[in-house]
């Protein structure tokens, strides 16, 4: 089997920008706020559609289903949705302060645990983007409870500065926002349950603001919090290493290549930048994603300089 391309589906945030359109010219709706893209996607929202080649028009959940050995390999259920969810997303406002729910929480609420790793794929003019992660030191449980409504949460919550190339692992239950422009690539376990307790006072194009859950967001963090830390300036070198998945960055110089040996495991292959080439197959670009199935053995050329991430490890 061949790489797998599937086609991306905007969505509009209310946080979302024109940047992925203008700035980097993805084909997304101009004068929209899109806030993410949906690169890869298998769950009841977006059900990622094959671009091209052989499968063209199939969706991910179709092939999995016809396709299970080669695609996922021995021992998946075919009927199991892809446990990754892979976006970009532009970050022109913050978005709102959430967690996602731990597990105990979970299953109190029939909701889904949600680790996700941010990389900063570019930041506003600055060079910088702020982001919350976590709470301050020193903010005790009580201090917690009392401050959690309104924009008076912002007084315990942790900001952390991130560059270009920074990589930062949230594991589920941990409180996080973007806070100043940003384009970052997402990728996170395959679940959409989002707790938030702060969307910045802000109302939608309908005139109202989005639901808060702050008893629900309150339940999730555990103390003692433990913030993640995050991974600076990475070329080569792994970004984190999940219960749920392992994703790590490449770089490759022009003419260098990254091969992949078959029926290892599949994976996930997106391109940050340059351009790639692999055998029959089109040239990969900035922002293209391709899941790589299990049967197949794959090598990909740098045709310049390219920086890749791997996702793998998720079954
Ligand atoms: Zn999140």
């Amino acid at each position: 089997m061949d790489p797998i391309v599937f086609k991306y589906v905007p969505v509009e945030r209310i946080w979302g920008g024109n940047a992925l359109c203008e700035k980097f010219h993805r084909d997304v709706p101009m004068n929209a706020r899109i806030g993410e893209t949906w690169d890869l996607s298998d769950n009841g929202k977006v059900n990622s559609v094959v671009a091209s080649g052989k499968y063209a028009g199939a969706t991910l959940r179709r092939l999995i289903k016809e396709h299970c050995l080669e695609i996922m390999g021995p021992g998946w259920n075919p009927d199991a949705e892809f446990p990754i969810l892979v976006k970009w997303l532009d970050c022109e406002k913050p978005i709102s302060v959430q967690v996602h729910p731990t597990a105990r929480v979970a299953e109190k609420y029939a909701d889904r645990v949600k680790d996700e790793c941010w990389y900063v794929a570019s930041c506003g003019d600055a060079g910088k983007a702020e982001a919350i992660v976590g709470l301050k030191d020193g903010v005790s449980e009580e201090d917690f409870k009392r401050g959690a409504h309104g924009a008076a949460v912002l007084d315990c919550l942790q900001r952390v500065s991130l560059s270009e190339g920074d990589g930062i692992f949230l594991p589920t239950g941990t409180v996080h926002s973007i806070v100043s422009p940003a384009l970052i690539y997402e990728v996170q376990q395959n679940s959409d349950s989002a707790y938030r307790v702060y969307d910045w006072d802000r109302v939608g194009p309908d005139g109202r603001s989005r639901p808060l859950h702050i008893d629900k967001f309150l339940e999730t963090v555990e103390f003692p919090v433990e913030n993640p830390v995050p991974v600076r300036g990475v070329e080569n070198g792994v970004i984190c290493k999940s219960r749920h998945f392992t994703e790590s960055v490449r770089t490759l110089s022009a003419g260098r290549g990254l091969s992949f040996e078959a029926c290892v495991q599949p994976r996930i292959l997106t391109v940050l930048s340059g351009c790639v080439s692999s055998g029959g197959g089109a040239a990969l670009k900035a922002f293209d994603t391709v899941l790589l199935p299990y049967a197949g053995a794959f090598e990909f050329i740098a045709r310049e300089e390219s920086k890749l991430i791997i996702t793998e490890d998720f079954l």
